[in-house]
Protein backbone atom coordinates (compact mmCIF):
# COMPACT_ATOMS: atom_id res chain seq x y z
CA UNK A 1 0.00 0.00 0.00
CA UNK A 2 1.40 3.28 -0.97
CA UNK A 3 2.04 5.74 1.93
CA UNK A 4 1.55 8.99 0.08
CA UNK A 5 -0.75 11.19 1.70
CA UNK A 6 -3.32 12.69 -0.66
CA UNK A 7 -2.19 15.58 -2.77
CA UNK A 8 -4.87 17.67 -1.68
CA UNK A 9 -4.32 17.38 2.20
CA UNK A 10 -1.79 20.23 3.24
CA UNK A 11 -1.88 23.25 2.50
CA UNK A 12 1.62 23.75 3.73
CA UNK A 13 4.45 21.35 4.62
CA UNK A 14 6.75 23.24 7.46
CA UNK A 15 9.76 21.04 7.53
CA UNK A 16 11.20 21.67 11.55
CA UNK A 17 9.53 21.64 14.50
CA UNK A 18 11.61 23.49 16.82
CA UNK A 19 10.47 27.01 17.99
CA UNK A 20 10.68 28.25 14.01
CA UNK A 21 8.77 25.67 12.46
CA UNK A 22 6.21 25.24 15.52
CA UNK A 23 5.74 29.20 15.39
CA UNK A 24 5.78 29.49 12.12
CA UNK A 25 2.90 26.41 11.85
CA UNK A 26 0.81 28.02 14.69
CA UNK A 27 0.87 31.08 12.97
CA UNK A 28 -0.11 29.76 9.51
CA UNK A 29 -2.96 27.28 11.58
CA UNK A 30 -4.15 30.61 13.29
CA UNK A 31 -5.03 31.58 9.66
CA UNK A 32 -6.77 29.16 8.45
CA UNK A 33 -4.12 27.07 6.63
CA UNK A 34 -3.84 23.04 7.01
CA UNK A 35 -0.04 22.38 8.25
CA UNK A 36 1.81 19.36 8.47
CA UNK A 37 5.09 19.49 10.26
CA UNK A 38 7.49 16.81 9.10
CA UNK A 39 10.20 16.97 12.07
CA UNK A 40 13.41 15.03 12.45
CA UNK A 41 12.45 14.80 16.00
CA UNK A 42 13.41 14.63 20.05
CA UNK A 43 16.88 12.85 19.16
CA UNK A 44 17.87 16.08 16.84
CA UNK A 45 20.22 18.30 18.09
CA UNK A 46 17.77 21.29 18.61
CA UNK A 47 18.81 24.58 19.15
CA UNK A 48 15.09 25.14 20.61
CA UNK A 49 15.99 23.16 23.92
CA UNK A 50 19.30 24.76 24.90
CA UNK A 51 19.01 28.27 24.83
CA UNK A 52 18.85 31.30 27.07
CA UNK A 53 15.43 32.53 26.89
CA UNK A 54 15.86 35.86 26.46
CA UNK A 55 12.93 38.12 24.65
CA UNK A 56 16.10 40.47 23.96
CA UNK A 57 16.32 43.68 21.65
CA UNK A 58 18.96 45.95 23.07
CA UNK A 59 21.73 46.40 20.19
CA UNK A 60 20.54 43.76 18.10
CA UNK A 61 21.10 44.57 14.05
CA UNK A 62 24.21 46.32 14.70
CA UNK A 63 25.33 45.89 10.83
CA UNK A 64 21.75 45.28 9.97
CA UNK A 65 18.96 48.30 11.18
CA UNK A 66 16.08 46.45 9.45
CA UNK A 67 16.51 43.45 12.20
CA UNK A 68 16.17 46.14 14.68
CA UNK A 69 13.09 47.47 14.30
CA UNK A 70 12.23 43.63 12.92
CA UNK A 71 13.27 42.43 16.90
CA UNK A 72 11.77 45.59 18.71
CA UNK A 73 8.19 44.54 16.43
CA UNK A 74 8.50 40.89 17.61
CA UNK A 75 9.26 42.04 21.39
CA UNK A 76 6.32 44.42 21.79
CA UNK A 77 4.19 41.33 19.90
CA UNK A 78 5.32 39.12 22.49
CA UNK A 79 2.38 39.91 25.07
CA UNK A 80 -0.38 39.07 22.84
CA UNK A 81 1.55 35.53 22.07
CA UNK A 82 1.45 34.72 26.12
CA UNK A 83 -1.87 35.62 26.22
CA UNK A 84 -2.99 33.74 22.78
CA UNK A 85 -1.24 30.51 24.18
CA UNK A 86 -2.49 31.01 27.37
CA UNK A 87 -5.88 31.32 26.72
CA UNK A 88 -5.52 28.19 24.03
CA UNK A 89 -3.87 25.82 25.78
CA UNK A 90 -3.35 26.88 29.59
CA UNK A 91 0.02 27.14 29.52
CA UNK A 92 1.86 30.22 31.03
CA UNK A 93 4.94 30.66 29.38
CA UNK A 94 6.01 33.49 32.04
CA UNK A 95 7.00 36.02 30.23
CA UNK A 96 8.22 38.78 31.43
CA UNK A 97 9.36 42.27 30.05
CA UNK A 98 11.00 44.38 32.78
CA UNK A 99 13.85 45.65 30.59
CA UNK A 100 17.29 44.17 30.70
CA UNK A 101 21.05 44.88 31.45
CA UNK A 102 24.45 44.00 29.66
CA UNK A 103 27.07 44.79 33.08
CA UNK A 104 30.20 46.27 32.97
CA UNK A 105 33.03 44.99 35.40
CA UNK A 106 35.53 47.31 34.46
CA UNK A 107 35.66 50.98 33.15
CA UNK A 108 36.81 49.59 29.70
CA UNK A 109 34.11 47.35 29.59
CA UNK A 110 31.60 50.17 30.31
CA UNK A 111 33.33 52.66 27.82
CA UNK A 112 32.91 49.41 24.52
CA UNK A 113 29.53 49.23 25.34
CA UNK A 114 28.39 52.54 25.27
CA UNK A 115 30.19 53.04 22.06
CA UNK A 116 28.48 50.02 20.98
CA UNK A 117 25.42 51.36 21.80
CA UNK A 118 26.43 54.37 20.31
CA UNK A 119 27.66 52.99 17.01
CA UNK A 120 23.45 51.03 17.17
CA UNK A 121 21.47 53.98 17.34
CA UNK A 122 23.89 55.86 14.62
CA UNK A 123 22.98 53.42 12.02
CA UNK A 124 20.82 55.22 9.37
CA UNK A 125 17.07 54.53 9.72
CA UNK A 126 17.62 51.80 12.73
CA UNK A 127 14.78 51.84 15.52
CA UNK A 128 15.30 54.24 17.73
CA UNK A 129 14.13 52.90 21.51
CA UNK A 130 15.82 53.75 24.93
CA UNK A 131 19.00 52.60 26.19
CA UNK A 132 21.07 54.38 28.94
CA UNK A 133 24.29 53.74 30.19
CA UNK A 134 23.75 53.79 33.98
CA UNK A 135 26.41 54.09 36.87
CA UNK A 136 27.27 51.76 39.67
CA UNK A 137 25.16 53.55 42.08
CA UNK A 138 21.68 53.46 39.55
CA UNK A 139 22.20 49.68 38.62
CA UNK A 140 22.30 48.63 41.98
CA UNK A 141 18.51 50.37 42.62
CA UNK A 142 17.55 47.72 40.12
CA UNK A 143 19.87 45.46 40.92
CA UNK A 144 20.83 45.74 44.88
CA UNK A 145 22.92 42.57 44.80
CA UNK A 146 25.48 43.27 42.20
CA UNK A 147 29.02 43.01 43.83
CA UNK A 148 31.87 45.34 44.09
CA UNK A 149 33.14 44.52 40.82
CA UNK A 150 30.43 46.10 38.66
CA UNK A 151 30.78 49.65 37.11
CA UNK A 152 27.73 50.33 35.70
CA UNK A 153 25.62 48.67 32.47
CA UNK A 154 23.64 49.51 29.79
CA UNK A 155 19.69 49.07 30.52
CA UNK A 156 17.12 48.82 27.98
CA UNK A 157 13.48 48.53 29.19
CA UNK A 158 12.46 46.96 25.99
CA UNK A 159 14.29 43.53 27.08
CA UNK A 160 12.79 40.66 28.84
CA UNK A 161 12.88 36.57 29.09
CA UNK A 162 10.56 34.01 28.70
CA UNK A 163 10.36 30.32 30.14
CA UNK A 164 11.48 28.65 26.46
CA UNK A 165 10.88 25.01 27.35
CA UNK A 166 7.13 26.12 28.15
CA UNK A 167 6.88 28.32 25.07
CA UNK A 168 8.17 24.66 23.12
CA UNK A 169 5.75 22.87 24.49
CA UNK A 170 2.92 25.28 24.21
CA UNK A 171 3.51 25.82 20.42
CA UNK A 172 3.36 22.74 20.06
CA UNK A 173 0.10 22.09 21.70
CA UNK A 174 -1.70 25.17 20.34
CA UNK A 175 -0.65 23.46 16.84
CA UNK A 176 -2.07 19.64 17.96
CA UNK A 177 -5.59 22.30 19.25
CA UNK A 178 -5.62 23.53 15.65
CA UNK A 179 -5.61 20.27 13.85
CA UNK A 180 -2.42 20.26 12.43
CA UNK A 181 -0.41 17.28 11.60
CA UNK A 182 3.02 16.32 13.50
CA UNK A 183 5.20 14.09 12.06
CA UNK A 184 8.43 13.41 14.39
CA UNK A 185 10.62 10.72 13.01
CA UNK A 186 10.38 12.39 9.55
CA UNK A 187 13.74 13.51 8.66
CA UNK A 188 12.75 15.45 5.29
CA UNK A 189 15.21 13.66 2.59
CA UNK A 190 14.18 15.45 -0.84
CA UNK A 191 11.67 17.81 -2.02
CA UNK A 192 10.41 18.28 -5.33
CA UNK A 193 7.41 19.73 -7.08
CA UNK A 194 4.35 17.54 -9.55
CA UNK A 195 2.35 19.62 -11.14
CA UNK A 196 1.05 22.86 -8.29
CA UNK A 197 2.31 20.46 -5.09
CA UNK A 198 5.64 20.05 -3.41
CA UNK A 199 6.44 16.28 -2.57
CA UNK A 200 7.86 16.40 0.51
CA UNK A 201 9.90 13.01 0.66
CA UNK A 202 10.63 11.25 4.76
CA UNK A 203 11.81 7.92 4.24
CA UNK A 204 9.35 5.77 2.66
CA UNK A 205 6.73 8.69 3.06
CA UNK A 206 5.60 11.62 0.99
CA UNK A 207 3.63 14.36 1.97
CA UNK A 208 2.21 17.09 -0.72
CA UNK A 209 1.34 20.41 0.08
CA UNK A 210 0.62 23.36 -1.60
CA UNK A 211 3.72 25.59 -0.15
CA UNK A 212 6.41 24.29 2.05
CA UNK A 213 8.40 26.06 4.66
CA UNK A 214 11.86 25.34 5.31
CA UNK A 215 12.46 25.39 8.99
CA UNK A 216 15.13 22.90 10.08
CA UNK A 217 17.93 25.43 11.71
CA UNK A 218 21.07 24.57 10.77
CA UNK A 219 19.82 21.81 7.98
CA UNK A 220 18.58 24.88 5.97
CA UNK A 221 21.85 24.53 4.47
CA UNK A 222 21.23 21.17 2.73
CA UNK A 223 17.48 21.66 1.94
CA UNK A 224 17.49 25.03 0.32
CA UNK A 225 19.22 24.34 -2.70
CA UNK A 226 16.22 21.64 -3.62
CA UNK A 227 13.65 24.21 -3.96
CA UNK A 228 16.05 26.81 -5.44
CA UNK A 229 16.69 28.90 -1.73
CA UNK A 230 19.95 29.13 -0.30
CA UNK A 231 21.00 29.08 3.66
CA UNK A 232 24.20 29.68 4.16
CA UNK A 233 24.97 28.71 7.90
CA UNK A 234 28.00 29.59 10.50
CA UNK A 235 26.67 26.82 13.59
CA UNK A 236 27.86 28.31 16.81
CA UNK A 237 28.03 26.38 20.04
CA UNK A 238 27.14 27.71 23.36
CA UNK A 239 27.39 26.72 26.48
CA UNK A 240 25.17 27.31 29.40
CA UNK A 241 25.31 26.97 33.04
CA UNK A 242 22.37 26.38 35.98
CA UNK A 243 22.23 26.64 39.52
CA UNK A 244 19.89 25.38 42.29
CA UNK A 245 16.69 26.96 42.68
CA UNK A 246 17.05 30.12 44.91
CA UNK A 247 14.52 32.76 46.63
CA UNK A 248 13.64 35.44 44.18
CA UNK A 249 16.40 38.41 44.03
CA UNK A 250 17.03 38.89 40.28
CA UNK A 251 13.84 41.92 38.88
CA UNK A 252 15.27 42.16 35.65
CA UNK A 253 17.32 40.03 33.36
CA UNK A 254 21.16 40.38 32.50
CA UNK A 255 22.35 39.35 28.89
CA UNK A 256 24.18 36.52 30.76
CA UNK A 257 22.39 36.03 33.50
CA UNK A 258 18.50 35.36 34.45
CA UNK A 259 16.84 34.00 37.14
CA UNK A 260 14.08 31.51 36.05
CA UNK A 261 10.29 31.31 37.14
CA UNK A 262 11.13 28.35 38.76
CA UNK A 263 13.47 29.58 40.88
CA UNK A 264 16.92 28.41 39.07
CA UNK A 265 19.74 30.79 37.88
CA UNK A 266 20.50 30.45 34.28
CA UNK A 267 24.33 31.68 33.24
CA UNK A 268 25.65 31.73 30.24
CA UNK A 269 26.36 31.76 27.34
CA UNK A 270 29.32 31.75 25.78
CA UNK A 271 30.23 31.70 21.90
CA UNK A 272 32.45 29.06 20.69
CA UNK A 273 33.24 28.13 17.04
CA UNK A 274 32.39 24.81 15.98
CA UNK A 275 28.98 21.72 15.64
CA UNK A 276 30.55 19.52 18.16
CA UNK A 277 28.02 19.40 20.66
CA UNK A 278 29.44 16.53 22.75
CA UNK A 279 31.42 17.15 26.11
CA UNK A 280 31.19 20.47 28.16
CA UNK A 281 34.39 22.68 27.78
CA UNK A 282 35.01 23.48 31.84
CA UNK A 283 37.32 26.48 31.30
CA UNK A 284 34.30 27.82 29.77
CA UNK A 285 32.12 26.85 32.68
CA UNK A 286 34.74 28.62 35.16
CA UNK A 287 34.71 31.83 33.53
CA UNK A 288 31.02 32.27 32.80
CA UNK A 289 30.23 30.95 36.73
CA UNK A 290 33.09 33.42 38.03
CA UNK A 291 31.55 36.49 36.16
CA UNK A 292 28.32 35.64 37.74
CA UNK A 293 29.65 35.32 40.64
CA UNK A 294 31.58 39.07 40.24
CA UNK A 295 28.57 40.27 39.32
CA UNK A 296 25.96 38.73 42.16
CA UNK A 297 28.63 37.06 45.03
CA UNK A 298 25.15 35.48 46.31
CA UNK A 299 25.38 33.18 43.47
CA UNK A 300 29.11 31.63 45.17
CA UNK A 301 26.96 29.96 47.28
CA UNK A 302 24.79 28.34 44.89
CA UNK A 303 25.39 24.35 43.53
CA UNK A 304 25.31 23.85 40.07
CA UNK A 305 22.81 21.34 38.99
CA UNK A 306 22.99 21.06 35.19
CA UNK A 307 25.39 22.40 32.67
CA UNK A 308 24.86 21.85 28.41
CA UNK A 309 26.33 22.83 25.44
CA UNK A 310 23.87 23.57 22.32
CA UNK A 311 24.43 24.41 18.82
CA UNK A 312 22.75 27.92 17.81
CA UNK A 313 21.57 27.88 14.64
CA UNK A 314 23.48 30.32 12.83
CA UNK A 315 23.28 32.12 9.00
CA UNK A 316 26.43 33.09 7.99
CA UNK A 317 25.73 36.70 8.82
CA UNK A 318 24.08 36.34 11.57
CA UNK A 319 20.92 37.85 10.64
CA UNK A 320 17.61 36.05 9.78
CA UNK A 321 16.99 34.62 6.24
CA UNK A 322 13.36 34.76 4.97
CA UNK A 323 12.71 34.04 1.29
CA UNK A 324 10.47 32.58 -0.85
CA UNK A 325 12.08 31.05 -4.13
CA UNK A 326 11.84 32.39 -7.43
CA UNK A 327 11.88 29.23 -9.44
CA UNK A 328 9.83 27.16 -7.20
CA UNK A 329 7.30 29.95 -5.70
CA UNK A 330 5.28 28.79 -3.13
CA UNK A 331 8.82 27.70 -1.31
CA UNK A 332 9.96 29.18 1.59
CA UNK A 333 13.01 29.35 3.58
CA UNK A 334 13.11 31.09 7.56
CA UNK A 335 15.78 30.08 9.41
CA UNK A 336 17.46 32.90 12.10
CA UNK A 337 19.37 32.70 15.50
CA UNK A 338 17.27 34.44 18.44
CA UNK A 339 14.35 32.20 17.35
CA UNK A 340 12.84 32.99 20.82
CA UNK A 341 12.62 36.62 20.73
CA UNK A 342 11.39 35.97 17.16
CA UNK A 343 8.47 33.97 17.66
CA UNK A 344 5.59 35.99 17.82
CA UNK A 345 7.47 38.13 14.70
CA UNK A 346 7.10 34.58 13.04
CA UNK A 347 3.83 33.34 14.37
CA UNK A 348 2.23 36.59 14.21
CA UNK A 349 3.78 38.37 11.35
CA UNK A 350 5.39 36.14 8.77
CA UNK A 351 2.91 33.31 8.80
CA UNK A 352 0.30 35.32 7.29
CA UNK A 353 2.76 36.54 4.77
CA UNK A 354 3.62 33.12 3.48
CA UNK A 355 -0.66 32.08 4.02
CA UNK A 356 -1.29 34.62 1.71
CA UNK A 357 1.90 33.71 -0.74
CA UNK A 358 4.02 36.96 -0.78
CA UNK A 359 6.99 37.77 1.66
CA UNK A 360 5.87 41.73 2.40
CA UNK A 361 8.52 44.96 1.77
CA UNK A 362 9.15 44.93 5.63
CA UNK A 363 10.82 41.80 5.96
CA UNK A 364 12.92 42.46 2.39
CA UNK A 365 16.14 42.85 3.84
CA UNK A 366 16.27 39.42 4.99
CA UNK A 367 16.54 37.90 1.40
CA UNK A 368 19.44 35.84 1.08
CA UNK A 369 19.98 37.70 -2.20
CA UNK A 370 22.59 39.54 0.30
CA UNK A 371 24.91 36.39 0.22
CA UNK A 372 25.00 37.31 -3.64
CA UNK A 373 28.57 38.66 -4.05
CA UNK A 374 29.24 40.92 -6.82
CA UNK A 375 32.21 40.47 -9.48
CA UNK A 376 33.78 43.40 -9.79
CA UNK A 377 35.98 43.49 -13.33
C1 LIG B 1 23.22 28.42 23.87
C2 LIG B 1 22.11 29.10 23.13
C3 LIG B 1 21.53 30.25 23.67
C4 LIG B 1 20.49 30.89 23.01
N1 LIG B 1 19.88 31.95 23.60
C5 LIG B 1 18.83 32.55 22.99
C6 LIG B 1 18.13 33.61 23.64
O1 LIG B 1 18.42 33.96 24.79
N2 LIG B 1 17.13 34.23 22.98
C7 LIG B 1 16.77 33.86 21.71
O2 LIG B 1 15.88 34.48 21.14
N3 LIG B 1 17.39 32.83 21.09
C8 LIG B 1 18.39 32.17 21.70
N4 LIG B 1 19.00 31.12 21.10
C9 LIG B 1 18.61 30.78 19.74
C10 LIG B 1 17.33 29.99 19.64
O3 LIG B 1 17.36 28.91 20.52
C11 LIG B 1 17.21 29.50 18.21
O4 LIG B 1 17.19 30.62 17.35
C12 LIG B 1 15.99 28.69 17.93
O5 LIG B 1 15.83 27.67 18.86
C13 LIG B 1 16.11 28.10 16.54
O6 LIG B 1 15.01 27.28 16.33
P1 LIG B 1 14.97 26.40 15.03
O7 LIG B 1 13.62 25.79 15.02
O8 LIG B 1 15.40 27.19 13.84
O9 LIG B 1 16.12 25.32 15.20
P2 LIG B 1 16.24 24.00 16.07
O10 LIG B 1 15.75 24.16 17.44
O11 LIG B 1 17.66 23.55 15.92
O12 LIG B 1 15.26 23.01 15.36
C14 LIG B 1 15.47 22.55 14.07
C15 LIG B 1 14.45 21.45 13.87
O13 LIG B 1 14.58 20.98 12.55
C16 LIG B 1 14.50 19.57 12.57
N5 LIG B 1 15.19 19.07 11.40
C17 LIG B 1 16.50 19.14 11.09
N6 LIG B 1 16.72 18.55 9.90
C18 LIG B 1 15.52 18.13 9.46
C19 LIG B 1 15.09 17.48 8.27
N7 LIG B 1 15.94 17.14 7.29
N8 LIG B 1 13.78 17.16 8.15
C20 LIG B 1 12.87 17.49 9.12
N9 LIG B 1 13.25 18.13 10.27
C21 LIG B 1 14.54 18.44 10.41
C22 LIG B 1 15.12 19.16 13.89
O14 LIG B 1 14.58 17.92 14.32
C23 LIG B 1 14.66 20.27 14.82
O15 LIG B 1 13.43 19.97 15.45
C24 LIG B 1 20.04 30.42 21.75
C25 LIG B 1 20.60 29.26 21.22
C26 LIG B 1 21.61 28.60 21.91
C27 LIG B 1 22.18 27.32 21.33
Amino acid sequence: MSNALRSDDFDVAVVGGGLVGAAIAYGLGRVGSRVVVLDEGDMAIRASRANFALVWVQSKGLGMPEYAGWTVASAKKWPTLADELKREVKLDVHLQQPGGFHIALSEEELERRANTLKRFHNQAGVAQYPTEILRRDQVMKYLPEIGPDVVGGSYCPLDGHVNSLKLFRALHAAIAGQGATYLPGHAVSAIDRGGRAFRVRAGSRTVTAGKVVLAAGNANRHLAPMVGLKAPMKPERGQIVVTERVKPFLKYPVVTIRQTDEGTVMLGDSKEEGTDPAGLNLEISSVIASRAVRTFPLLGKLNVVRSWRGIRVMPADGFPIYEQSETHPGAFVVTCHSGVTLAAGHALTLAPMIHAGRLAEEVSAFSARRFDVQEVA
